[in-house]
């Protein structure tokens, strides 16, 4: 982010553009079905949010360098430069307009994967210092702390003795040959202890030893939100030398849901190779549990409650089955909303909008496709799998007066654990 200026800005833009990024712009046949399916637009019926609008900018820039009929337009005056102006009036579409969430890409009929090409215009936005502040700042500290939220080790290292005495378990800090390594998003560290908690019992029930790396035990990934593939490289680094190091054969990604996009799918194509071991999200590794009798669970929620599918684990990650299978364990009366699996609606704070102060107004009023959903089932609780989602929506609720608990899955999945503790060894024993 150091040294950014508009020409590195587009210099950054032009190598983003490869064969499948040219054809995208190519093969565009302005049917307007993306913008039925950004929450931005559906709740501005602002022009500007339209989804393939938001790389328009991108879109010159191929236009004018790679196509004949471009570069004639730009020998006869016909097209100006991409300018400072543009990165200014764009920035906002970039980053507060777009939670990355996937659902554009989805509907298009030529196969446009818009989403991803405002993953990659954010590299050119990002070297040509028109960032949002707030993602800036989140991500100085994840490379310079070692999380988003600035939280230290030792303040990681005091939830862990909160949570150890609360359920007299163990949770181990580095231990080498543990067959898992578990990521925490600093959201869940400082908002959500309770998720860590709940880990910490469920794999006390299935016999299963874990760890936390005090090397790399942040899950989320920062560069990818602003769009800096250097930094996301590093933080991902990070997480992959700390498992190597520690001889783990599976990498758990947490209740986050793109901290799972980070480590599991962009990861191995950031350093360039593939890992010595397994990522798989917190609710494969449950649904795996259950599926082999490890995960023993009584007596069912009496409450209404609904599931959202946080995008990056559901329509990104292919998680739909793996959650209702695990709610048919422990809820009585499930329902889904409108729209849900792999179609459901962003909660709106996702891909780095939530971290970005700027963007709340915005945020609160795409909110609104959230809550149409929620009115349509008229629910007691609603469940999720991000703890990212989880603040988004709480705000949310919060602001629309619904007074609506939201539950993470993880922790309710815990809450009807069988009691096995007469069998089962106290904290110095554990594994
Ligand atoms: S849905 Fe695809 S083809 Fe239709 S306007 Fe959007 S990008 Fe173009
Ligand atoms: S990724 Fe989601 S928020 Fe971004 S433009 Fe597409 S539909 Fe809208």
């Amino acid at each position: 982010m150091s040294g950014a200026s508009i020409e590195k800005g587009i210099e950054f833009i032009k190598e983003q553009i490869d064969a499948s990024t040219a054809s995208y712009f190519s093969s565009c046949v302005h049917c307007g079905l993306c913008a039925e399916a950004c929450l931005f637009f559906n709740q501005t019926q602002d022009p500007r949010y339209i989804p393939i609008n938001k790389v328009e900018p991108m879109r010159r820039i191929w236009e004018q360098e790679y196509t004949l009929w471009g570069r004639l337009k730009s020998a006869l005056g016909l097209t100006q430069p991409v300018s400072e102006q543009d990165f200014a009036d764009w920035e906002e579409l970039v980053y507060d307009g777009c939670s990355l969430c996937g659902r554009c890409s989805l509907v298009c009929p030529v196969g446009n994967d818009i989403s991803g090409m405002i993953r990659k215009i954010r590299e050119g936005f990002a070297a040509a210092g028109h960032a949002p502040e707030g993602l800036i700042g989140a991500t100085t500290r994840a490379i310079e702390i070692g999380s988003p939220m600035g939280v230290r080790l030792p303040a990681v290292k005091a939830q862990i003795g909160h949570v150890e005495d609360s359920i007299d378990l163990e949770i181990p800090l580095d231990k080498a040959g543990a067959e898992y390594m578990v990521l925490l998003s600093s959201m869940e560290i400082m908002n959500f202890p309770e998720y860590m908690e709940a880990v910490a019992r469920i794999m006390h029930q299935a016999g299963k030893s874990w760890t936390i790396s005090s090397k790399a035990f942040e899950a989320t990934n920062s560069g990818i939100q602003i769009g800096v593939s250097d930094l996301a490289r590093e933080l991902v680094q990070r997480v992959v030398d700390a498992a190597e190091e520690l001889g783990v054969k599976t990498v758990i990604s947490p209740e986050c849901g793109h901290a799972y996009t980070a480590i599991r799918w962009e990861g191995p194509n950031l350093i360039g190779r593939s890992y010595k071991f397994k990522v798989r999200h917190i609710l494969e590794v449950l649904d795996e549990f259950r599926s082999q009798g490890l995960l023993k669970t009584q007596g069912l929620e009496e409450a209404r409650l609904t599931y959202h599918d946080p995008c990056q684990i559901a329509r990104k990650g292919g998680i739909v089955e793996h959650p209702r299978r695990l709610l048919d364990m422990v809820a009585k009366n499930f329902v889904e909303m409108p729209d849900a699996g792999a179609m459901n609606w962003c909660c709106s704070g996702g891909g780095g909008v939530s971290a970005n102060e700027r963007a709340e107004g915005l945020k609160l009023t795409a909110f609104k496709q959230k809550k149409a959903q929620l009115d349509a089932v008229k629910v007691d609780t609603l469940v999720t799998a991000c703890a990212n989602c989880r603040i988004t929506l709480e705000e949310g609720l919060e602001h629309y007066e619904m007074d609506l608990p939201v539950v993470g899955l993880t922790e309710m999945i815990a809450e009807h654990l069988v009691d096995t503790s007469p069998e089962t060894p106290a904290k110095e024993n554990a594994q």
